[in-house]
Formats: C-alpha cells, structure tokens, sequence
C-alpha cells in the first residue's frame, strides 16, 4: 500500500507518489489538445465591446463558460481522465473542490466511467454541489473552507487509495486546461496581453505556457484582496499558507499555493495584481446588465481588473473563465444591493 502513501510535498499540501511535479511544456499541452478536442467544444473568442470602449482597448472575453459544465476546468479533468491508470478504475477519484474542479473530475469520471468522490466546504454554492451530484459525483461536505475540505479528501485517499485529484499538483490539469491558450493564439496571434484570474493558477499556467511562451504575449494573473495567498507567494518567492480567506469569489478562495503552477508562474508570468471585493461585485453586475453574461466573481476578478490597469491601444484577452454564480449572488447582482 506504501504506493498510496503521501510523499514528502514542496508546498503546504499532501502529495502522492504518482504526483509528478514536473511542468508540462507547451508541447505537453499540444499533446492534450488531441484529447480535448475530442471531448469537449472549441470556446468562441469574442470582442466585448463594452470593456475596449471602456478601456480603450481591443479586449476579447475567451468564453470558457460555454465549455458543459460551465468552467475551463474540465479541460483538464478530461485530459487527466482520459490518461488515467487502470489501477484506479474500481477505487475512482477523490477530490477537493468549492465546485468547479469538483464538476470536471465528476464530468471525467461520467465520461470515463469511474466512481468520484469531492468533498466541499460546509457552506458551498448550492448549485455547483447539485451539478456534481447531477453528474453521479458522491459529495460531502467537510470542513468551513476548500483547504479543510482538502485536507478531508487527502487523508481519505492515503486510507482508501483513491486517485487524489489535486486541484493545481497534476500536470495533466495545466496541460489540459492551456489548451485554452492554443486556442486563443490560433484565432488571434497579435494579442499584447491576457489577463486571467488565479487561485491555484492552473489557468494562468497554461496560458504562460502557450500565449505565453509561444505567442510572447504578457500574461497578468489577478487575485482578489481576500484572498491573496498565490499573489503573495508569487511576489515574496515563498509557498506560505495565507491566513483566512474571505472573498465571495469561491473558485479563486485559496489559503494555499500551490509548487508546481507556481514553478510555471516564477518562470513566465508577467505580473500579479490584486482587485477589491467592490470591484469584483460591481464587474458581476456591469457584466450582466452591459453585456447580458452571467459571470462568477472569480471570473468578475479579472474583467474587473483591466478597468482598473491602462491597457489602452493593445490587444487584451480575459477568460470568462466560469459562469456558475449561486442563484443567490445572481439575485443580488440583478437588484445591486
Ligand atoms: C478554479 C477557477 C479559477 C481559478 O483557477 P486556478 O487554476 O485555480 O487558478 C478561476 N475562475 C473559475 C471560474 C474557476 O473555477
């Protein structure tokens, strides 16, 4: 069993033997973009025109949230599935998530047929649960937020040798989810800069290692001021846990950084930036009522950022990187309390 045990991790979570903490290279990710176009839809690439008038800029939204499941993360959850040894077919996978990562391991294990089990924090958003579940995902609930949850979901696969999904530790996941960045530079070469928000930063190294390393484009990551471990990590060149996090932005609430995105990140991204919960819920509303799109706070961070950064006359490409806002937040974002 010794196979299923945690090894020594460079960061502050649990890593198992068959977690190779090697970055993929931008010909791993063309490798996965075999896998992922034959699986999953091509995303548009579309000019807002709200945001280059507002910025003065030429800015296309990559519009991950048209993939199923709503998220870019099931780039890499097929990419990973499709790949998986059989050894693990019969126990299945486990995974942390506050949704959306859940989602794309739950969509792997449907399309693959192998059982998934995600454990979500005590209060997570209601209709990201119900989409797992919808999925044929096993979800419990553990722990107040996504790093308890984790540490639950760790142990559990050291006790029951479940394949241990980390959400950011797989290069599998980043080369997965970079196919998003051969796409962009193939319908739009001349793009100046990407900005895209992080909380672990898969997304963000993928675009590093595709936009990024062969289209020499700037690539800016954003995290929210209530949850800025990865920004802090990044700049300090450190992988501290940070303290609480507080942001209404669950898809980019992380307390921890992550070695292998990081690695990618030290080697290739441009800068980090934070925004304000302010700004993120104001983005969420002047998305919905300006552009008719309903977009997640994580994905409202880095729209929200380049109204905050001069961009002006360059090219400028920001993931819509999810659209599963809690119909909660939506209600909140439609009356503008
Ligand atoms: C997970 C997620 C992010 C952050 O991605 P990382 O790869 O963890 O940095 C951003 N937006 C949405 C919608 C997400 O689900």
């Amino acid at each position: 069993m010794t196979k299923y045990e945690p090894i020594e991790s460079p960061d502050a979570t649990t890593v198992f033997p068959y977690h190779d903490l090697t970055p993929p290279t931008p010909a791993d990710v063309y490798k996965a973009r075999s896998v992922v176009s034959r699986y999953l839809p091509r995303t548009p690439l579309v000019r807002s025109e709200m945001l280059s008038n507002e910025t003065d800029a030429d800015v296309y939204l990559k519009r991950e949230d048209t993939l199923p499941t709503g998220a870019f993360k099931v780039r890499g959850g097929v990419t990973l599935g499709q790949r998986l040894s059989n050894e693990f077919y019969d126990t299945g996978l486990i995974a942390a998530s506050t949704g959306n990562h859940g989602q794309s391991v739950a969509y792997a294990g449907r399309e693959f047929d192998v059982p998934v089990t995600i454990a979500v924090p005590e209060d997570p958003n209601p209709e990201k649960v119900a989409a797992m579940e919808t999925l044929g995902a096993t979800v419990i609930k553990h722990g107040d937020d996504y790093d308890d949850a984790r540490e639950w979901a760790e142990k559990q696969a050291a006790q029951k040798g479940y394949r241990y999904v980390h959400s950011a530790n797989e290069p599998d996941l980043i080369a997965g989810v970079g196919t998003a960045g051969i796409e962009v530079f193939e319908n739009l070469p001349e793009v100046d800069t990407v900005v895209c928000p992080v909380g672990g930063g898969s997304s963000v190294a993928g675009y590093c290692l595709t936009i990024g390393a062969i289209g020499g484009a700037e690539v800016i990551g954003v995290q929210s001021e209530a949850a800025d471990a990865t920004y802090r990590a990044f700049h300090e060149g450190h992988l501290d846990p940070g303290e609480r996090v507080t942001t209404m932005a669950e898809g980019i609430a992380s307390r921890v950084p992550f070695a292998l995105p990081m690695k990618i990140m030290r080697e290739r991204l441009t800068d980090m930036r934070l925004v304000s919960e302010t700004t993120i819920q104001q983005t969420i509303g002047d998305m919905l009522t300006d552009e008719r799109l309903i977009v997640e706070g994580a994905s409202a961070a880095a729209l929200g950022a380049i109204r905050e950064m001069d961009v002006s006359d360059s090219t400028v490409v920001v993931p819509v990187s999810g659209r599963n806002l809690s119909t909660e937040k939506l209600r909140h974002a439609i009356s503008g309390e």
